[in-house]
Order: C-alpha cells, then structure tokens, then sequence
C-alpha cells in the first residue's frame, strides 16, 4: 500500500477489524481501565501517544485519526485539537519563551494573527513580515519559531518555502505552516521542510461543515513541545469529532478533484469578466505566485479571491446577496460553496476607498461548476 489515495481509504482502521465493520467504533472515554499497576505504568510511558491513558489523550478513535494523518503527511506524529485555531495557538505558544522572538507572516488566517498580537505578544516578542527578505532580516539567535501560511488567508500569496526553512535552519528554530489550503493532498508540507505544518481539519478534511477539528502533524521530536501545551492546557478532541475527522478523509481526493476542476473553470471564467479587476488564485497562470505554486504543490483546492471593480456599498452587497448558490458564511472546505466579503488584515476597520477593488472570497463546492458560472454571472450584473 503506498499510493496515497489507497492509503485514504484503508488507514486508521486497525480499531475496526476487531469490530468486523469497515469504519472504526467511536470509542468515548474520560476513564481507561488497566488490569494491573504494570500496565497503568506502561501506558503512562507510552513513547508513540497512542496507548489510551486518560481521555485528554484520547481514545482509539483520535490514535486511529492521528495515525492516519502522520503517515498521509510522510512522517511520525500528529496531534489532533478541537479547532484549527487551538492547534495555531498551541504551537505559538508552545515556542514562546521569555527573550525568544516568535516570526509570523502578516497575513496569516485572521484569528491567529489577533492571537498573536493579543496573546502570544504576553510572552515574547512577536514580530510580523510580509515577504521572504523581510523573514531573512529579522532571523537572528533569538528566535524560537518561524509561523508561515501558505498561501496567505485573502491575499493568497505563496512564499517560497526553502527559503524560509534555509533561513530557519540557521540559528535552529523550527518552521510551522499552516497548510489547510493545500490539505495533505495537494501541499507536502514536510517533503519541503516545513517541521511542523497545522491542518484546520474543520476545512476539506472534515468537507462537510459540520465539524471542527486541528490536525498538527510532524515528528514526535518537532511536536513534543506542542504536545506537553496541549496536555497542560486539557486542549484535545472529542472522539466524535475524530471519527467524523476520518470519515472525511476517505473521499477527500475525490472531492478535491472536483473542487479543482470547478475552481480553475470558475477562475478562469471570472477573469474574462469586465466586472472583475483580478482573480487570486495561484493555479492561474496569470497569477504572480504561479511559479511558486506549481514548484510547491501538486493541485489546488476550492478557494480563491476575487477583487471586484470599485463599487459603492450598495452595489457590492446586491453582488453578495443575488448569488443564490453561494451561501453566506464563514468557513470552506465543505461540500457546498460560499462567500464571504475579503478585509485583508491590513484593510480593517478602514473604510473602502471610492475607486478600491472591492474584495470577495469564494469557495467553490461540489454543485455543477456551470450552474455556479451562471449564478456569478447573474449577480455581476448587479455591478
Ligand atoms: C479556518 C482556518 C483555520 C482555523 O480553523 P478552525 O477549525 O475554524 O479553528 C486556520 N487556518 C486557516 C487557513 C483557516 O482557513
């Protein structure tokens, strides 16, 4: 077994052949039971983290999922969370010293860099760079991690990986990733370096939005520190959620085939379109990061922003509220699209200028992508 579509279908299952059922029994514990003292003593200096102790954890449900996940990401260990931002905030925090500097890209997932800022800035120093020359600038003995996603939340910018990890290598700090977009299908986050790459598993791996999951993934070595955090902290995730968690990963190359296809279609629809300045998302060619994307990745899921023509308020919210097969909300990486209005962080709480591009993510789901053309193309009109 060594392809890796092969490998979404048969991995985490060992709990499921006791059971004679294809998918695992979701196994719900606070308390395990040992037969003797010994064996309390040996699960408690279980070295993998996959003998059941104590709920916080977890239970063969979460081992079967983090198992899974490590070996669909090319290494040893994964740590599973309640929430892609509880996974971000417990690997910052987790390398956050007292003298040491923490290294964030600007532009990181919203919530994470008002994490940063708010939280994280308590116990060390925080410090935020937009491009790979400002990161090699500021690397010096001090820091402890280096935070990147790629591509950045609504601007969708792509950096250069070795790079970072060349420039992270050299005093011995660690790189973290938040590698939701790409999923372990399309972005192999450790093959380029990455030690320590976070998967909002909320997104495409759970693909149906009906969950809320973190999946942090890298060697038992690179995630120690993550893990005692999480323990200290009680942060685990609910054995339903885990289960739920591997449901989704069985179809998750299927889903993100069609997601592909439908998005590049849209994509490339949309830039045709008078109404729209630009499309970002790194698959097109016209894309500036498009280089960087195709050495990086191997496919591109979903998601994509759309900068629109400058438009009154108005006009931008008839856009938004005409599409009919978009819901309105937050989150992707579910089964049905949406849109969002796109603030980049350096935009908030700023009001938009007159003759600004206006902003709006799409997820592009599993609905026919010609039906989805044809919803975009009716409320373009409204501009
Ligand atoms: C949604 C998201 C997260 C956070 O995941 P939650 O499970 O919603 O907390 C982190 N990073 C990115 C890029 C996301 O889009």
């Amino acid at each position: 077994m060594t392809r890796f579509d092969t490998k979404l279908a048969h991995l985490g299952r060992a709990s499921a052949h006791a059971a004679r059922t294809v998918n695992p029994p979701v196994a719900r514990a606070s308390t395990i039971l040992f037969d003797s003292l010994d064996q309390l003593r040996e699960a408690r200096a279980d070295v993998p983290f996959d003998t059941p102790r104590y709920g916080i954890y977890g239970t063969s449900t979460t081992f079967e999922l983090q198992t899974a996940m490590a070996e669909l990401c090319g290494t040893e260990s994964c740590i599973a969370t309640g929430s892609g931002l509880t996974a971000i905030a417990a690997t910052l925090s987790a390398h956050a010293r007292q003298g040491s500097s923490v290294l964030i890209q600007g532009d990181v997932y919203e919530p994470a860099r008002v994490f940063a800022e708010r939280e994280l800035a308590d116990s060390c120093e925080v410090r935020f760079f937009e491009t790979v020359e400002e990161l090699e600038a500021l690397v010096n003995a001090d820091t402890s991690l280096v935070f990147i996603e790629v591509p950045t939340s609504l601007t969708m910018r792509i950096i250069d990986i070795a790079r970072v990890v060349a420039s992270a290598r050299r005093v011995g700090a660690p790189v973290a990733c938040d590698s939701t977009w790409g999923t372990p299908r399309f972005f192999d986050a450790h093959a380029l370096g990455i030690d320590i790459s976070i998967h909002a598993g909320t997104k495409y791996i759970g693909g149906h939005s009906d969950v809320m999951l973190g999946l942090t993934t890298g060697t038992y070595e690179a995630l120690a520190p993550t893990r005692e955090w999480c323990v200290r902290f009680g942060s685990t995730a609910a054995p339903d959620v885990c289960w739920l968690g591997l449901r989704g990963l069985r179809t998750l190359s299927v889903r993100l085939e069609r997601h592909q296809a439908s998005a590049l279609k849209a994509a490339r629809w949309l830039e045709q379109q008078p109404q729209v300045v630009r499309v970002l998302y790194p698959a097109l060619p016209s894309d500036p990061d498009h280089e960087l994307w195709r050495a990086q990745f191997s496919g591109a899921p979903g998601l994509l922003t759309v900068e629109l023509v400058a438009c009154d308020e108005a006009a931008y919210t008839r856009f938004i509220e005409s599409l009919e097969l978009f819901g309105l909300g937050a989150s992707w990486g579910g089964f049905e699209s949406l849109v969002l209005p796109a603030i980049p962080h350096s935009r908030r709480g700023l009001q938009p200028q007159p003759d600004e591009g206006r902003l709006v993510r799409l997820h592009i789901g599993l609905e026919d992508a010609d039906d989805l053309i044809g919803d975009l193309a009716g409320a373009l009109e409204e501009l």
